[in-house]
């Protein structure tokens, strides 16, 4: 499995896009919506026309291909430990360490949490580019209460700062903050205070609160992380065109929080793609609300459009802000 420690993964070329969080491991990827098969599984295909240098089934490359990073988000540790499987296969047939893996239990998934990630981490850090998602999700207690969350996310800070302060492995945050107030944003603080540290690294994803709860995150030295979640309506595009680019980072976080006709946001979207339902899926065409990496270009069109500045600028200035972040 190659390494992120690798010689070449500090290299950046800006014109290309660094997507932050994708969550590839879902089973639209393999054609499975709600628990039924609509399509065959075309992950293959998505990834030909979202990451360079992956080939498409005919060996050749699509031009396109708009990334040449992509970080997989794993809520679990079965789902890390199957993301570092899709990691090593895809990376093999890239010849590039284009993705790696986040390591950790999203909120929703609290109640599975292990001391058994620990050991995990250990076990596979150089492939592993962040903890996470791991943060609090007041909108979905129905798979874990407030208190379970509230222990499951300490529980992890403080395996993540005993791996630290034992073993010098450090690794930035990848947080997931839904309709919590400040609840994680305390919770960070005193973290921080409690382990002497003068700033915090990580990223604050998928983000669509307010633009006081994203400055206070900025504070703590964290980025905000941007998609097409964060363009929805009129207020958040607003916070977006508050929040400085030096911040910022670009996701998708495909196959969710695709940039919708009726999203605020929608008007800055350049090229419209052919999509069809999944039900009419046909070989090599995108499918209508699946969102994918290849669609990074467009979370770039509309901040590039908010701040009335250009793609070019924000894709350097967000891929320079992830690779220093990550992969640095
Ligand atoms: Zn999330």
């Amino acid at each position: 499995m190659s390494s992120l420690s690798d010689s070449q993964s500090s290299d950046f070329d800006s014109t290309k896009y660094i997507d932050i969080g994708a969550n590839l491991l879902d089973s639209k990827f393999q054609g499975i919506y709600n628990g039924s098969q609509k399509h065959p599984p075309d992950l293959d295909v998505v990834l030909s026309r979202s990451l360079a240098n992956y080939p498409r089934p005919d060996g050749t490359l699509d031009p396109q291909a708009p990334c040449q990073r992509i970080i997989i988000t794993a809520g679990s540790l079965s789902e890390s430990l199957s993301s570092l499987s899709l990691c090593s296969s895809i990376n093999s047939k890239t010849n590039f360490p284009s993705t790696s893996t986040t390591c950790g239990f999203h909120p929703t998934r609290s109640n599975e949490f292990t001391p058994a990630m620990e050991q995990f981490i250990l076990d596979h850090h150089r492939s592993i580019s962040a903890f996470g998602e791991l943060g609090l999700d007041y909108d979905r207690l129905e798979f874990a209460d407030k208190d379970i969350q509230l222990s499951s996310l300490n529980s992890q800070l403080s395996i993540i700062s005993s791996l630290s302060s034992s073993h010098s492995i450090k690794k930035p945050l990848f947080l997931h903050s839904r309709s919590c107030s400040s609840d994680l944003y305390d919770i960070l603080l005193s973290y921080k205070i409690s382990n002497g540290l003068d700033t915090l690294n990580g990223v604050v994803h998928s983000y669509d609160d307010s633009i006081e709860l994203a400055l206070k995150y900025i504070s703590l030295g964290l980025y905000i992380g941007l998609n097409g979640c964060s363009f929805r309506t009129d207020s958040n595009v607003e916070v977006v065109r508050g929040l400085p680019l030096e911040r910022l980072m670009l996701e998708t976080d495909a196959p969710w929080c695709d940039i919708r006709k009726s999203h605020e946001g929608w008007e800055f979207v350049g090229e419209v793609w052919e999509e069809v339902k999944e039900k009419k899926w046909k070989e090599g065409c995108r499918v209508k609300n699946r969102n994918e990496p290849g669609a990074i270009t467009r979370v770039a069109e509309v901040l590039a459009g908010i701040k009335g500045i250009s793609v070019e600028e924000v894709r350097k200035v967000c891929g320079e802000n992830s690779m220093n972040l990550f992969f640095r």
